[in-house]
């Protein structure tokens, strides 16, 4: 049974009730700010969980320091000036400078389309070559806050015991922020109206371009390729949403799995013990089809065990900050175990056994309204929409009209009794309404709309703030 909102609840608080994005607890039932987006981890995700050697993975698990200590610490090193998940290049560096000059070492390394520059950070003398990359889409910005806040812990802590064994056993380069110029627009693609990460082959792009020359002067041993995915997906068949999907990517069509490949598998899993403290029960694995356009399927042809981290959605968390520290927990654990090799120890099946990303449910359903197009007679209709800005509940764009009785969606918005007028936003240029205008309403008691109930304008209400 989906949550069904009623226009009151909306009108009250449409930033906390309108969860469109919200996982949900075993059984569908609704995740509320009280219980935590999933009450108790109702885990099916294993946790990580050794293989055949007890001796040897106590030794090199125990090593680990544990996701419960690096929760406690992250508040103390979390970098302030990115609580709003759309930030610019101009912000992000402003915030991470702070940090960086001491054991962060920062080189340009390429110019995006428009001229703004491209980073490099490192930490770290050791024989491991790791490469991260985050923001090749600029509106997937979870992961560019995270590796800010790893970096400002490099920075303050070069005598914690994790931190020594990263600078020691790994040498770690960060290019956070690949697409500065989607991110100044908070769009996926680049200023040429290229997705990045379908340029892996033909480089045209100047931000593939640098992604590639980094990797081939580097030639790294990981690769950890950092994005964002869409809000709405549920895992498996589960109810529950996706928090994070991991993936360690096909390097051919046949899927194959070599000791590079069966590598990247164990960081899966052990990614998976370190996260589920935050997010348990809410990891999917990401589709692995071989696609030779991308990135992170291409770093595996050329030599890297690569990981792809997915930041899907969490309760109440439209600015991603409980997957920010999500990923800064399983990052930096990824870290301290591709250094100590302690990696070696965790079973591939853990991640392997991962329910894949599941159906992707539609955002809201206006249910029981009687829609009133200005001179068409009124009817009895149902209304499907997916918002645009999904984490936000704005910018709503209807996919469908009529009876939608049986269908699932994420909220429910009850408005039995009331008229729906559209609005002209939402009329096209003959005054008729079709699926793929924008959901403009006027919510009223009365097909008139005189007495108005409350507008609808692209999602339930406007924020306040
Ligand atoms: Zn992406």
């Amino acid at each position: 049974m989906i949550r069904t909102l009623t226009p009151l609840a909306v009108l009250v608080c449409a930033g906390c009730a309108a969860s469109g994005a919200t996982p949900r607890s075993e059984g569908g039932a609704p995740a509320t700010a009280t219980t935590g987006a999933l009450g108790p981890a109702t885990t099916t995700t294993a946790t990580s969980r050794p293989t055949s050697d007890p001796a040897r993975t106590a030794a090199l698990t125990t090593a680990l320091t544990t996701a419960e200590e690096l929760i406690g610490l992250y508040d103390g090193v979390r970098v302030p000036g990115l609580d709003d998940r759309r930030f610019n290049h101009e912000t992000y560096w402003r915030s991470v400078e702070p940090y960086l000059g001491g054991s962060v070492a920062s080189v340009t390394v390429g110019e995006s389309a428009e001229g703004r520059t491209i980073r490099q950070l490192t930490f770290g003398s050791g024989p491991t070559t790791v490469l991260l990359w985050s923001q090749m889409h600029g509106n997937e910005s979870t992961a560019s806050m995270s590796l800010a806040d790893i970096v400002r812990f490099f920075h303050e802590h070069g005598d914690h015991p994790a931190v020594r064994r990263i600078a020691q056993g790994a040498t770690v380069h960060m290019i956070p922020m690949l697409n500065p110029d989607g991110a100044e627009r908070f769009q996926r693609r680049n200023a040429q109206g290229i997705d990045v990460n379908r340029d892996a082959r033909m480089l045209q792009t100047p931000e593939g371009r640098t992604l590639k020359g980094v990797t081939d002067a580097l030639t790294p041993d990981f690769g950890f390729n950092l994005h964002d995915q869409g809000a709405a997906v549920r895992v498996g068949q589960t109810n529950r949403g996706v928090a994070i999907a991991l993936l360690a990517p096909a390097f051919n069509e046949a899927r194959d799995v070599d000791a590079k490949r069966r590598r990247a598998m164990q960081v899966a899993s052990l990614l998976i013990g370190a996260m589920d403290p935050l997010v348990g029960g809410h990891i999917a694995k990401y589709d692995d089809t071989f696609n030779p356009r991308a990135f992170g399927d291409l770093m595996g042809q050329w030599g890297a065990s690569t990981i792809l981290i997915e930041s899907g959605a969490w309760a109440d968390d439209p600015q991603k900050q409980h997957l920010r520290k999500t990923n800064f927990v399983g990052i930096l654990t990824a870290l301290d175990a591709v250094a100590t090799g302690s990696y070696a120890a965790f079973d591939p099946d853990v991640y392997e056994s991962l329910a894949y990303n599941g159906r992707r449910v539609p955002d809201l359903l206006i249910s029981g309204g009687t829609i009133a197009v200005p001179g068409i007679p009124v009817l009895k209709a149902d209304i499907l929409l997916n918002y645009d800005r999904p984490l936000m509940h704005e910018a709503g764009v209807i996919t469908d009209i009529g009876d939608m009785g049986e269908t699932e969606a994420q909220d429910t918005l009850d408005v039995r009794g009331l008229y729906l007028i559209p609005t002209a936003r939402a009329l096209d240029a003959s005054g008729g309404l079709d699926a793929g205008a924008p959901a403009h309403f006027i919510v009223a008691e009365d097909r008139e709309g005189l007495r108005v109930r409350f507008r609808f304008e692209g999602g339930p209400a406007r924020r306040e703030e």
